[in-house]
């Protein structure tokens, strides 16, 4: 082959011929609220206490595979419960999620979704040669147990994931929809509880079933609530098995001893982590309510995201924003942007910004 090949040059998959890697933008402006970040970081007392737990790692040996420490510090975290054979971690949610379909998924199965949802479930299952299948919200963007388990029963997934409060719409899945879905098939049913902690009921979550049901994987992560989007630290809790089946597809050492040691610390200050989460959930409602105040269509959310719209080319309307310092997220139903909320300044921001712009709407 001649040297500097191109993508055509390569004997790349049939499957990955013209994908792009998946990303939204990252651009270097005054208010990021396009990832669905906690806008505040650690304080300078438990920064420390990370630097100091990085230096006492020891880097010459390979981490504890199994990180049992912080698996055990998790299912505290969760309670109802939970222990450390409950536990499953990777970096981030997105490869725990891989890591299921990695065990569950595979050729000639199928995941099954419900869209809109997050733009990431159809590239981890293309990575594991898992099909990929949804089917539609209502037009609320809400799920009940007739629509779940009537997909569940045309499609016949292996794995059904259930995300919920749902990203991009903010809409919840009440328990009881989740406990009948659970109980009426044997497929894996993740929950993806990644925004559970800004949830208008954070306590009705899905670990509550998990002792009743060995096909429930109620999936989490510590990028959200926990502001630690940069320590890379997702997780999973489930019976014993499906974390040994995690076991089996995950690459030996995955979790690095940094990534081990500063997760770590951030559990061991989960209060002061997640102090703003009410300062966020505040956010989101006042987000939404003066977004609609300006005239704006806005999806109500439980999450720490909303979706503002709608216009008629939301592209410009996003550029528009962008040109004042604004940076959200071109995702979601047709006509909308998806918004983060963030500190006081960044909403002020964000409000002003589209009180300002004249993209036309729907
Ligand atoms: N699940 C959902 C629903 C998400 O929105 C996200 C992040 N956008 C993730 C999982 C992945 O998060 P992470 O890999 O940072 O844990």
């Amino acid at each position: 082959m001649r040297p500097n090949p191109t993508l055509a040059d390569l004997p790349l998959r049939p499957e990955l011929v013209g994908e792009e890697p998946y990303g939204a933008p990252q651009l270097d402006v005054p208010v990021c609220l396009n990832v669905n970040e906690n806008p505040y970081p650690p304080s300078a007392a438990t920064l420390t206490d990370m630097a100091e737990a990085i230096r006492a790692a020891a880097y010459h040996r390979y981490p504890d595979r199994e990180f049992t420490r912080l698996r055990g510090q998790l299912a505290d975290y969760l309670g109802h419960g939970l222990g450390v054979e409950n536990v499953w971690a990777a970096n981030g949610s997105n490869e725990v999620m891989t890591h299921v379909l990695g065990a569950f998924g595979g050729p000639g199965r199928r995941v099954l979704s419900f869209t809109p949802t997050y733009s990431m479930y159809p590239e981890y299952a293309r990575n594991t040669h898992t099909a990929y299948v949804t089917a539609p919200r209502r037009a609320d963007f809400t799920l009940d147990a007739e629509l779940v388990l009537g997909a569940i029963a045309e499609h016949d997934p292996s794995v059904v994931l259930i995300t919920t409060p749902n990203n991009p719409t903010g809409t919840t899945t009440p328990l009881a929809v989740v406990e009948e879905v659970v109980a009426g098939t044997d497929a894996i049913v993740v929950v993806d509880e990644a925004y559970q902690e800004f949830s208008r009921t954070p306590g009705a979550t899905a670990l509550s079933l998990l002792p009743r049901y060995g096909n429930l994987v109620v999936s989490r992560t510590m990028s959200k609530a926990f502001a630690f989007a940069g320590g890379r630290l997702g997780y999973l809790a489930a019976a014993p098995a499906v974390v040994d089946a995690c076991r089996i597809v995950r690459l030996p050492y995955h979790l690095s001893a940094q990534t081990q040691a500063v997760a770590s610390v951030a559990l061991a200050h989960a209060d002061e982590m997640l102090a703003r989460v009410d300062d966020l959930r505040a956010a989101r409602d006042d987000l939404v309510a003066r977004s609609r105040e300006l005239g704006f269509e806005v999806v109500d959310s439980d999450a720490n995201f909303a979706l503002v719209g709608r216009w008629a080319d939301r592209h410009l309307a996003w550029q528009q924003l962008l040109e004042r310092g604004v940076l959200v997220r071109e995702t979601g139903p047709a006509g909308y942007l998806r918004v983060s909320a963030g500190t006081p300044e960044e909403m002020e921001a964000f409000l002003a910004a589209l009180a300002a712009i004249d993209a036309p709407r729907m």
